[in-house]
């Protein structure tokens, strides 16, 4: 019997496609009468939109959300939330435009209606990662969770195919490290677990074919299910890597984690063989590993660690700051470990199946 503690993250979750039209009515729902209306350049379409829906509640708009939540732009857009006065933000975009409203929201209280075109998650976890001088950290407030998420499938359908592979990569990393997590339940097992199911059918069909909206559907089900995973379940060694390899070396978030997870998994395979079972048999697949490895090959996705840029006379400092502050994980970090796997992931080696 496991025992355990579980405090399901409560935001109001609306999905469907077509969704954007009720913006304006979740933001009066909040209370809101004042918002700074934040948008990617790139999701330009579905920000003209969000214009229209929310008419005359926007009184400002910002547009320069920046990858990692630097506190120098967050510093702009408040400035700008305050010259406004605005009393809610929504929120149009990725994990980057998500971490832009969470900045702000727990700067000054303001309620947050986020619209998600990634498949990040973070639009349902209460955690914040800022850069500071170039150092990335991470802090966890109720007041950073969104009050509401309007999920539309619609604002995913210009997804660029690299992206969708990346991000979906991105969730099944959360849903697979959640299953070996301390806090891991039977309900997180389920929603896990439903979330590797969706990916490892629907991503394929969505890099293949964008405008599919029951593949964008499922694909971003499980973006949500792998986020609510991630707010409860504390991440092991593949998302304290990345995090290294993001904050400290400006790799790139999603493509990150497609390459690293194979071999995070392959890492953690000995300690927990059962979790190795269960993540083949959702991807219907002999061994997750390699399963994983060749999803994201095969769809044309990184797999090699120096593709993205890192150098190698970088991983003995990416290995000590991995080393520095473990993150909880089912098998002990080891130098030799930690140095075997990243020479893979920089490499781009396909794990090799586990004995059996
Ligand atoms: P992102 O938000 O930077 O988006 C990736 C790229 O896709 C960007 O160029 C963006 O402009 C573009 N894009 C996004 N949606 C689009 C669309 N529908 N059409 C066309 N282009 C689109 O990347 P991401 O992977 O979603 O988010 C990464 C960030 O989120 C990182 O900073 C990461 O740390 C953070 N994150 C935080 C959490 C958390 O719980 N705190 C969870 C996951 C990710």
């Amino acid at each position: 019997m496991r025992a355990f503690t579980y405090q399901p993250p409560a935001s109001r979750i609306v999905f469907g496609a077509g969704t954007i039209a009720g913006v304006r009515d979740e933001v009066e729902r909040l209370g809101g009468r004042r918002v700074l209306l934040l948008a990617a350049a790139s999701g330009a379409g579905g920000a003209a939109r969000l214009g229209a829906v929310l008419g005359d509640l926007v009184v400002a708009r910002f547009d320069g959300a920046a990858a990692h939540t630097p506190v120098e732009v967050t510093d702009r857009a408040l400035a700008l939330l305050r010259e406004h006065a605005s009393d809610c933000v929504v929120a149009l975009g990725g994990g980057t435009t998500t971490g832009l409203a969470k900045a702000l929201a727990v700067r000054t209280g303001v309620p947050q209606v986020v619209l998600p075109t990634t498949y990040a998650g973070s639009e349902v976890t209460p955690v914040l990662g800022e850069t500071r001088d170039g150092r990335k950290t991470t802090r966890s407030s109720p007041d950073i969770l969104p009050e509401t998420v309007v999920y539309d499938v619609e604002l995913t359908l210009g997804l660029p195919q690299a992206v969708s592979l990346t991000s979906g990569m991105n969730a099944l990393a959360h849903a697979v490290e959640a299953l070996y997590a301390p806090q891991a339940n039977p309900a997180l097992d389920a929603l896990a677990l439903e979330a590797i199911t969706r990916l490892g059918r629907a991503l394929p069909r969505v890099v293949l074919v964008p405008a599919d909206r029951d593949a964008r559907a499922d694909v971003l089900v499980a973006a949500w299910l792998a986020g609510t995973c991630l707010a409860a379940a504390g991440m092991g060694l593949h998302h304290q890597l990345c995090h290294v390899l993001g904050g400290s070396f400006g790799l790139p978030h999603a493509a990150t984690h497609a390459v690293v997870l194979p071999h995070a998994l392959t890492y953690n395979a000995p300690a927990v063989p059962d979790v190795l079972a269960r993540v083949a048999a959702a991807l219907g697949a002999p061994d997750a590993p390699g399963a994983v490895f060749d999803l994201v090959a095969r769809l044309g996705g990184p797999t090699a660690l120096r593709d993205l840029g890192l150098a190698g006379a970088d991983l003995p400092r990416v290995i000590d700051l991995a080393l520095a502050a473990p993150y909880p994980n089912p098998r002990e970090l080891t130098a030799d470990g930690v140095t075997a796997l990243l020479d893979a992931a920089h490499a781009g080696r396909r794990p090799a199946p586990a004995p059996a």
